[in-house]
């Protein structure tokens, strides 16, 4: 059922990447993901979440320097722009939570960079969930692949555990601590299924929030990314209930998803 509601969040996000380029707004991208919630049944997870004030919007879209929580709106998307999607949604009672950060057109090499050991780094905690049995094993090799990058992990926001709740324990930093070599660390165990969502900055961890209350920014105004994906361990391993369809799954898309060549994978 969690896989359901994750397949609804890919869906989401491959509407809005095939609109993404430069010219569109963030509002325009925010609607692709209400349009897929609605047409799917889902219910949004981040729409009125928190505050005061309550999140306006379905998706988070945090461009550049903004690290997280940007709040969608007239904003026109440029060229060399990296923008960051984070949506999540509720079907028959189970939620599903997932972010990507894409380039519109082309960006800097520093840049590409970011996007690439920020995404190594999610890929690399799904893989090392496969053979170690505490997350701390996991957040330390995280920490180690940015900080050779030589970029930095935010230390403020972490993933979370994710079931019939979008934020359930435990808390997922992708870093490692004292607080994590003590009681803050959690078995890796068939059954546990959690959002991971590194997030990695070009320059300073250091974040700020804007007057709005919500959008989170670099302190140093240099960019970062964010990949996220809901990951369920079982018994035969890791498995990402945010990725892309099987073939056995693709009969309940639309005609326009069902291509794999059109997909945005990560
Ligand atoms: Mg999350």
């Amino acid at each position: 059922m969690m896989r359901a509601a994750g397949l609804v969040v890919w869906q989401a996000h491959q509407a809005a990447a095939r609109i993404l380029k430069p010219g569109v707004t963030t509002g325009e991208l925010n609607l692709a993901y209400r349009e897929t919630f609605e047409r799917c049944g889902a219910t949004s997870l981040f729409l009125n979440y928190g505050g005061p004030p309550p999140f306006p919007a379905e998706t988070c879209i945090s461009i550049n320097e903004e690290v997280v929580h940007g709040i969608p709106g007239s904003r026109v998307v440029q060229t060399g722009d990296l923008v960051s999607l984070d949506t999540g949604c509720r079907l028959d009672g189970w939620c599903g939570d997932a972010a990507v950060t894409h380039a519109v057109g082309p960006i800097s090499a520093t840049h590409q960079k970011l996007l690439d050991v920020t995404l190594g780094t999610l890929n690399l905690a799904i893989e090392l969930m496969a053979s170690c049995t505490l997350w701390s094993q996991v957040a330390r090799e995280m920490e180690a692949l940015v900080r050779d990058s030589g970029f930095w992990v935010v230390e403020e926001m972490v993933g979370h555990g994710i079931g019939r709740d979008l934020h359930e324990p435990p808390q997922v930093p992708n870093y490692f601590s004292e607080a994590l070599a003590g009681s803050d660390d959690f078995d890796l165990r068939p059954g546990v299924v959690l959002a991971i969502e590194p997030m990695v900055n070009a320059g300073t961890k250091k974040l700020v929030c804007l007057d709005d209350d919500w959008t989170v920014v670099t302190e140093d105004g240099k960019a970062s990314a964010h990949f996220e994906h809901t990951i369920a361990i079982t018994s035969d391993g890791p498995q990402k209930l945010t990725g892309p369809p099987a073939t056995d799954e693709l009969a309940e898309l639309p005609q326009w998803l069902q291509d794999p060549d059109q997909w945005v994978i990560w």
